[in-house]
């Protein structure tokens, strides 16, 4: 395709919202407008919703979206994990059955990765399936699952295979979670959030076709949705125009459901917005040793901030994505420990304050308490630095001793 520029696609989306743009109708009418004008995500191929334009498009249109006072697709793990996924790896049996709700909002994903005994060993899962008939039949537990609670579908990676090495025996479903055999169970978190869940699969059904990739081939379909993870973790409330209209109010509401499970992210990224006015508010914005910690927090940011930026300008320029998932990843780890480190420092003993009466109305203490989450969601640090040590600088793979044998055969808690 020719190349298209930045200009033509603003003036055509704004013409298109002209004409289409309605506060009157639902927001599933709004969006089914979206997804048939194929404005919903338009680097995506033009055959599934989209018109093959480049991904820095995507930016482009949803914020002409947005500034219009008008609504796109639905924020969260549908949008973010499901549906990349299911483009990259599904059928065209599944992409028609999955793309379109996801897209409308009409149906809601949460993802079945980690389990008790399978964290940073993902490929060590022991949650299985079997096929039985037209079904496949799935017991194991899950935990740590985001929005399981009110979720539709999971992306689920679970066994089938036990004969064949670890990394082969894996198969990636889309599992029905509103069934009998699915039990939800929220987790209560220390600072006081319940963002996640375990859920036990007893004897669940999924159809035989709701295999996204093919059977045994799971793996490879995994790291597709771990890369999305990596670039998903800045997640952020939509400001939505404040005017009474059927579909902002539900485009409101469904955020606000939402964000319920999501509001203490911002503090999981360490608020250093917040870090000089909370040094002012406590008078140690004169304190040399706090002054150290305040510039420290902001170049890191500021190192972090550049860093997608080149992100952003080589995926316009074309570039497939590089080493700055992970660099950006452990980026926004390191930035969330020194902000830890620096308003732990102003906060003093206050700091073990929860509440209202606690600084900035509390936030200062969920700061404090959600900041140990960015270095473990969506890998963990210590996994980031073998990604990038192995994949990104060349380096010798660490030493495995299961990676060949049967996965029958390997030793496991
Ligand atoms: C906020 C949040 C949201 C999450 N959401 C989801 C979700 O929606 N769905 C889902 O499936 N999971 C989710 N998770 C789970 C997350 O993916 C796992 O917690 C993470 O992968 C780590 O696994 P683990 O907890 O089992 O820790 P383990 O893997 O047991 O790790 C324990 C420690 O050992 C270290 N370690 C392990 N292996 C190595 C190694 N090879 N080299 C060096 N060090 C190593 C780790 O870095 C860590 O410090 C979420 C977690 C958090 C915190």
């Amino acid at each position: 395709m020719a190349q298209i520029q930045e200009h033509k696609i603003r003036e055509d989306v704004r013409q298109w919202i002209k004409e289409t743009w309605d506060p009157a109708i639902s927001l599933l009418e709004w969006r089914t407008r979206l997804v048939e004008g194929k404005w919903a995500v338009p680097s995506w191929p033009s055959n599934w919703f989209g018109r093959d334009y480049p991904v820095w498009a995507d930016e482009i249109v949803r914020s002409e979206i947005l500034s219009a006072g008008a609504v796109t697709t639905p924020i969260g793990a549908s949008m973010n994990l499901a549906a990349p996924t299911i483009l990259k790896h599904g059928g065209e049996e599944q992409k028609t059955r999955f793309l379109r709700p996801a897209l409308t909002g009409e149906e809601t994903w949460c993802q079945l990765f980690s389990e008790p005994g399978a964290g940073s060993d993902l490929a060590g899962l022991t949650t299985h399936a079997e096929l039985d008939g037209d079904e496949w039949v799935v017991s194991g537990q899950k935990v740590w699952n985001t929005s399981a609670h009110h979720a539709d579908l999971g992306l689920l990676v679970a066994r089938t295979d036990w004969d064949a090495p670890k990394h082969r025996g894996l198969t990636y479903f889309a599992l029905p979670m509103n069934q009998e055999g699915v039990e939800i169970r929220p987790l209560m978190q220390m600072n006081k959030h319940s963002s996640f869940n375990e859920v036990f699969m007893t004897e669940a059904r999924i159809p035989k076709n709701h295999i996204i990739g093919s059977a045994g081939d799971g793996w490879a379909v995994a790291l597709t949705t771990l890369a999305f993870e990596r670039g998903f973790a800045s997640l952020k409330k939509p400001k939505y125009a404040k005017q009474k209209s059927k579909v902002l109010e539900e485009a409101e509401a469904e955020a606000t459901e939402h964000f319920k499970v999501y509001s203490w992210y911002p503090q999981r990224a360490g608020r250093v917005d917040l870090a000089e006015g909370h040094a002012k508010q406590q008078n140690k914005n004169n304190d040399p040793n706090i002054r150290q910690e305040i510039v420290k927090l902001l170049t890191l940011h500021q190192i972090g901030e550049w860093t997608a930026s080149r992100a952003k300008a080589a995926r316009k320029l074309g570039r497939p994505p590089g080493a700055e998932g992970s660099i950006g990843k452990l980026m926004s780890s390191n930035v969330a420990r020194q902000a830890n480190k620096t308003h732990t420092l102003i906060a003093g003993a206050k700091g073990m304050l929860a509440g209202r009466e606690a600084g900035y109305d509390g936030v200062i203490a969920e700061i404090l308490l959600s900041t140990p989450a960015k270095s473990i969601a969506g890998g963990t640090d210590e996994i980031q630095r073998n990604i990038i040590g192995e994949r990104v600088l060349g380096l010798p793979r660490e030493p495995s001793v299961d990676k060949d044998l049967p996965f029958r055969d390997v030793p496991r808690n």
